[in-house]
């Protein structure tokens, strides 16, 4: 007999509401941050930071680089900094983080600090390229792309995380043992399970595979461990050690080199196009005027954009691979399902999206299928336990 599934409830008007204005949010920031683009570009503005950059530099190329991306990512930083509070502030309305506001502020300042000095380099690099290689300037720096993917891979959780969050590995003996007894059965070894200091900052529970080679590691925040059972982490260690089992991290990576190499492909023609055609007379006809660093950034962006649904479809095929994985190497489906509805609970994730929200927005499949998916796999492949007959 097929298991009876049970009966989900549905997303209260809160949830839905929270889950609106964050996609709102995020969306208002994307169009601030395009319409940055568009008007540095169609009002000449750009032209005025490069000047400006040559006169601060004394004409040192690399150092007028830098003041130009510094200047940009200070004028970013400014726009998006409102809809950042509102983003903190809707956090604290909905109980969900406990955050203060000081220490969120140097969350936002080291945030910056971190994309300008991985800003810099990428565009520094870019250039530095072009002005040695005008021609076939874009396979280089692809290359050269390539290798700063796999280095940032390596380096995150090492270098990156650490510098908002506070990781130990983790102490509970039961479920390191768990694990390693998950790791044998697949004829596989995570390095490290960390428990991710993350109650500092939110309510929200959460666990991630990260890392790659020497530094690949199951993270787990400690809001989670706090209030699941022993039976739900198994459960969620073992979606994460899934993704480590099919490759996930490195087939996004792969996936992402591909891209970035039709990214660049396509940088360079409209470049040269636009260049031709002098749409923004400000830009002069060299390739190596930084000036048009907006119009990089709005072709990378409006590609970003354009490939979202297709990236978030992958993302929920990953999701579903390393789904499955977990219950064919746990007892039985039960606290997986409990663990999805908890999480739900606890983070206020919508159950049931819209068809269109989940399509283009998300990178996980909604709680909703995710338990429906793992009650009728249930159902084939796990015997259902007999009521003792009294
Ligand atoms: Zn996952």
């Amino acid at each position: 007999m097929a298991a009876k599934p049970n009966p989900q409830p549905a997303d209260s008007p809160e949830v839905r509401r929270y889950n609106r204005l964050q996609r709102w949010l995020s969306m208002a920031d994307t169009v601030i941050g395009f319409a940055l683009l568009v008007v540095l570009l169609v009002t000449g503005w750009t032209g005025k930071l490069r000047d400006w950059s040559y006169l601060g530099s004394r004409q040192n190329y690399f150092l007028a680089v830098f003041l130009y991306v510094l200047m940009f990512s200070v004028i970013a930083k400014v726009l998006s900094a409102p809809f950042d509070f509102v983003g903190f502030r809707l956090e604290h309305q909905y109980h969900l983080s406990n955050q203060k506001l000081r220490s969120w502020l140097w969350d936002e300042c080291k945030g910056w600090l971190v994309n300008l000095v991985l800003g810099t380099i990428m565009v520094e690099l870019v250039y530095g390229i072009i002005r040695v290689a005008p021609q076939r300037w874009w396979i280089v720096a692809w290359a050269v792309f390539v290798g700063l993917f796999l280095l940032m891979a390596q380096l995150a959780p090492v270098v990156l995380m650490p510098i908002f969050y506070k990781f130990k590995p983790l102490e509970n003996e039961t479920l390191r043992e768990r694990l390693t007894r998950l790791g044998e059965r697949a004829g596989t070894r995570v390095r490290g399970v960390y428990e991710w200091k993350l109650s500092e900052k939110s309510k929200k529970a959460n666990a991630a595979l990260t890392g790659m080679g020497s530094t690949r590691r199951i993270i787990l925040s400690d809001t989670l461990l706090e209030h699941y059972s022993d039976d739900e982490i198994e459960a969620i260690l073992a979606h994460e050690l899934g993704h480590h089992v099919r490759k996930h991290i490195m087939k996004s990576i792969l996936l992402q080199v591909g891209i970035t190499f039709v990214g660049f492909w396509l940088v360079n023609l409209v470049l040269r196009f636009v260049i031709v055609r002098n749409w923004f007379p400000v830009l002069s006809s060299r390739l190596y005027d930084f000036a048009n660093l907006p119009l990089i950034v709005l072709v990378v962006t409006v590609l970003g954009f354009l490939l979202m649904p297709a990236l978030n479809a992958i993302s929920r095929h990953h999701e579903r691979e390393a789904d499955r994985y977990a219950w064919e190497n746990i007892a039985v489906i039960g606290p997986f399902v409990t663990a999805m509805q908890k999480l739900a609970e606890q983070n206020l994730a919508e159950r049931e999206p819209s068809k269109f929200v989940e399509w283009f927005f998300h990178s996980h499949p909604s709680i909703g299928k995710r338990i429906a998916a793992a009650e009728s796999w249930a159902s084939q492949h796990q015997p259902v336990e007999i009521q003792p007959v009294t």
